[in-house]
């Protein structure tokens, strides 16, 4: 029988696992920490439930097609829910708005709070899908690094469409056609999504805001930590084999074919091996001989996040699962976390609260409040601890004006996530929360392939590699990956 190992048990090296065993291999995972499901797992503080990482969940149907994939119903394992109401919006100003799923019910609303026609938002979202439509699946669904994946007529229709892609202006710009600012704020959030600079990255990169406002976000019956579970599940009932608290230590190379991993001075030999570990810690630190790609490596890094587990003890009516305490200055904002790598007075503050839709997840009356600002990732002579109270105080006074409340009387448990805890957890390069960012107007289109080319039956999966990071995009890699290797059977 024909062997893999995959190495870590992240989203997308559980998806691959699960999709190379049901080829015909048989698979082992290895993976350092002592559960399943890297960044996507969940912690409790005090009587509060928390997913860790995260909280949007943009196009479950990729969940549901690991399972289909593999032979499965999906319903036997994982439920999830649509939201209609997506997210409330705040300003200093007291301007407030919700998004909706119903895209006639969000325009009206913008037409109705800020005064802007709500055709003009229609138009937007009709730009965002064509843009979605036209390069969505080349980008997500194959790799860009092979011929064949452009030998079709989805790829030649996308080159036709190249002009009106706005591939080479920035988000910002287009965005900017909305003419309100706090309307250009909110879509230049998507750029967040996968790490990256609004005022830096294509605008083809509005295609995210497709993902939420055309497709939908979706809630997973127990919290997003579900999703990894489901599919750790899977993978177990198909029989692949975890190691956890297993730590791989090296890629073993016989003349550029990989053939086996080293865990704590022991082989384990394969006929292939899928790296679900970042790339750059992968290259660093378990193939230090081997020739690097250095370009692909060196591009620059996405945002992190600094989040406060809170659990709140009494519930706030005006808030739902996703809200959003908006930046009075979002380009400083943006220049704080990508140029001088620090963390503004005013940032942009994302709520969820997961209490408001999973039973359970907070004592009755109460509420579990996942806080997060997002920071640069780790790098120069950041002093984190003063930055962490820096953030910890900007956060507490800009929900002390919005809410008009004291919250720091209200909050009866604390944890904190942070880049170096998410550096020293899941090997994430330089605590970054998705690789490297999309900063440039080719950025996306350049991480490293899902397979190596120097390096024989070695595979790469999850955020750090094409497509991407966030849930969806690293489910395809797995996808990509196990589409490229043939079956075992
Ligand atoms: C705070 C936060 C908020 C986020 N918000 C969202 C969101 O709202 N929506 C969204 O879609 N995405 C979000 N993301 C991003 C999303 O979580 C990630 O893109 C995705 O989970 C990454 O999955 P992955 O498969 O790349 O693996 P990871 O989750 O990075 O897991 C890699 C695994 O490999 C293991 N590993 C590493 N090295 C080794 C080794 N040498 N040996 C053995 N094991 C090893 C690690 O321990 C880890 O478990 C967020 C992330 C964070 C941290």
């Amino acid at each position: 029988m024909k062997t893999a190992i995959v190495i870590g048990a992240g989203i997308a090296g559980l998806a691959a696992a699960a999709r190379l065993q049901s080829k015909g291999y048989q698979v082992q995972v290895f993976e350092h920490r002592p559960y399943a499901g890297g960044k996507l797992t969940q912690i409790t503080v005090g009587n509060y439930r928390f997913d860790a990482g995260p909280s949007i969940f943009t196009m479950p149907h990729y969940v549901d097609e690991v399972f289909t994939e593999c032979g499965k119903n999906p319903k036997d394992y994982f439920e999830y829910t649509m939201v209609d109401d997506i997210c409330n919006y705040f300003w200093e100003d007291g301007t407030r708005l919700t998004s909706y799923a119903d895209i006639e019910k969000f325009s009206n609303e913008v037409e109705k709070n800020l005064g802007v026609d709500a055709a003009a938002v229609r138009k937007m979202v009709e730009k965002n899908k064509f843009k979605f439509e036209t390069v969505g699946n080349i980008f997500l669904r194959r790799s860009l690094h092979r011929l064949q994946s452009f030998t079709n007529w989805e790829t030649v229709r996308a080159v036709l469409r190249i002009p009106r892609l706005q591939l080479f202006q920035s988000m910002n710009k287009v965005n900017s056609r909305l003419k309100h600012p706090k309307l250009v704020q909110l879509f230049n959030r998507f750029a967040t999504y996968n790490g990256s600079n609004p005022f830096e990255a294509s605008s083809i990169l509005n295609l995210v805001g497709h993902l939420e406002l055309g497709l939908g976000i979706a809630m997973p019956k127990g919290g997003m930590h579900d999703i990894s579970q489901s599919v750790y599940k899977l993978a177990q009932d198909l029989g692949v084999k975890f190691h956890f608290g297993n730590k791989v230590d090296e890629i073993l190379l016989n003349k550029n074919v990989a053939n086996g991993v080293v865990v704590a001075g022991q082989t384990y030999k394969a006929d292939l091996v899928v790296c679900n570990m970042d790339v750059h810690y992968a290259y660093e630190k378990l193939m230090p001989n081997a020739v690097k790609p250095k370009k692909v490596l060196e591009q620059p890094r996405s945002s992190s996040g600094l989040v406060f587990y809170w659990g709140i003890k009494r519930s706030f009516p005006e808030l739902i699962l996703h809200n959003a305490l908006m930046s009075s200055d979002p380009k400083k904002e943006f220049e704080c976390i990508f140029k001088d790598k620090t963390i503004t007075d005013d940032p942009t503050i994302y709520i969820n609260i997961t209490s408001k839709s999973v039973e359970g997840d907070a004592p009755e009356g109460c509420e579990n409040w996942f806080t997060m600002i997002n920071v640069p990732h780790i790098e120069g002579d950041q002093n984190w601890d003063e930055l962490i109270a820096k953030g910890r105080k900007s956060i507490i006074e800009k929900i002390n004006r919005i809410l008009n409340i004291d919250i720091e009387q209200y909050i009866e448990a604390e944890e904190i996530f942070e880049p170096r805890i998410l550096q020293e957890r899941t090997f994430s390069y330089q605590g970054s929360l998705y690789g490297i960012s999309s900063n440039t107007r080719t950025g996306a289109f350049f991480r490293h392939s899902n397979f190596s080319r120097r390096v024989k039956q070695l595979y790469f999966c999850g955020g750090s590699v094409h497509p991407g990071g966030g849930i969806p995009v690293c489910l395809s890699s797995a996808k990509i990956v196990a589409d490229i290797i043939p079956d075992a059977k």
